[in-house]
């Protein structure tokens, strides 16, 4: 590790503080300061802000022409109560990092102190603290942002933080790294009747009842299907607590999830078909809409290929993942756009679950997160 040296303190004290005033989706207008703030210590050659609202672009240009390489965190908290008493606890009543974006953040700030000591060799490498991850809103407003555009990245990089996993292992997988996950919405209307006369009326109670049962019956647990498909039941409610009316509306909610974008088309016209046909066989209406939409991660073999080399050049654990993880990243964005990959590093077999009360990220990986980083970027911007 030549010419890494990082102030770890510092960049704990900086971690603690993102904890301490947490904000959630598109409200990250403080945290955006205080990573501004810090970044002015170790001034980029730009510093783009307003991206996507809160978002943030530090620059960092080589000597020579070269490839653009952008690395990502993410500014946004979750809306969840912490129950952590220790002194950075947030003094936010209801918001806290569940995520760890407080040291996504602070592992690319930590990157920013080398880039600034030491610029690329070639090429530009480029900071991106995005907003709102948690709720897919935060991509969709960076990507159409013409000062993003401009950027035409070669390979663009995230990590995310991994509980249960070693801390410092790097997990890396080829293609998919993180599911589409894509969630329906299913409103039923009927008609009211007197709950003495329900043949009067159209209760949507059958229909809901078919629909779960047969979403249900559409999954595919087993990963290593090429099939693969999970269906969870999120919400459901019909008519109301009046005794003497037979429900005449409904709704049901589920989030669907697949290991390829491809796959997921099809899984939501077979879902959208099922749900219209049971709701024409007992006479109701129905509406089907989908909401927080995030796509599969679709990694880049080049840009993981980097990842492997510089968890080799660290001597750092290197983990195959055989399969994706089931959660939604909108980073799945970005690499639908550009050649890019993300990866895990494990912050912990006893590290509480992300989303979590108790959760809080680990600072012992802060230094692994940034040597990565730093490795990958000189990787592809050191003269060749
Ligand atoms: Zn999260
Ligand atoms: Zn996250």
């Amino acid at each position: 590790m030549e010419n890494f040296l990082l102030n770890t303190p510092e960049l704990i004290a900086l971690r603690k503080d993102l904890h301490k005033h947490p904000e959630t989706a598109l409200k990250e207008k403080n945290t955006a300061k205080r990573i501004i703030s810090f970044l002015e210590n170790y001034p980029p050659d730009d510093l783009i802000t307003e991206v996507g609202e809160t978002g943030i672009l530090a620059i960092y240009n080589g000597k020579a022409k070269g490839k653009t390489v952008i690395f990502r965190a993410e500014l946004d908290a979750l809306p969840i109560q912490e129950v952590n008493t220790f002194d950075h606890q947030s003094v936010y009543a209801g918001v806290s990092h569940k995520c760890g974006h407080d040291g996504h953040m602070t592992i690319l700030c930590g990157l920013a102190t080398q880039l600034h000591v030491n610029r690329p060799e070639t090429g530009k490498v480029v900071l991106l603290f995005q907003p709102a991850e948690e709720n897919g809103k935060g991509v969709v407003r960076i990507v159409p942002d013409m000062r993003f555009r401009a950027l035409e990245p070669d390979f663009i990089f995230a990590l995310h933080n991994l509980p249960s996993y070693p801390k410092n292992q790097i997990l890396v997988k080829n293609s998919t790294f993180t599911c589409a996950v894509n969630s329906i919405i299913i409103k039923l209307k009927g008609k009211t009747s007197h709950a003495g006369e329900p043949e009067k009326g159209i209760n949507p109670a059958l229909a809901l009842a078919e629909i779960t049962a047969s979403f249900l019956g559409q999954m595919q647990t087993d990963i290593s299907q090429p099939d693969f498909c999970l269906i969870t039941p999120i919400y459901s409610k019909m008519g109301s607590k009046a005794y003497g009316v037979s429900a005449g509306r409904g709704q049901t909610h589920f989030t669907v999830r697949s290991d390829s974008n491809e796959q997921m088309k099809i899984i939501e016209a077979n879902l959208e078909n099922t749900a219209t046909a049971i709701a024409r066989k007992y006479h109701l209406d129905i509406k089907i809409s989908w909401t927080q939409s995030f796509h599969a991660n679709e990694n880049n073999d080049e840009a993981v290929d980097y990842v492997r080399q510089a968890a080799k050049n660290n001597d750092f654990e290197l983990i195959e993942k055989e399969f994706p993880f089931t959660w939604g990243e909108d980073f799945g964005i970005f690499t639908k756009l550009y050649a890019g990959a993300m990866f895990g590093l494990g912050s912990g077999t006893d590290t509480p679950a992300l989303h979590n009360p108790d959760y809080d990220f680990p600072d012992d990986i802060i230094t692994t997160g940034v040597a990565i980083f730093h490795q990958i970027a000189k990787q592809i911007t050191d003269a060749h």
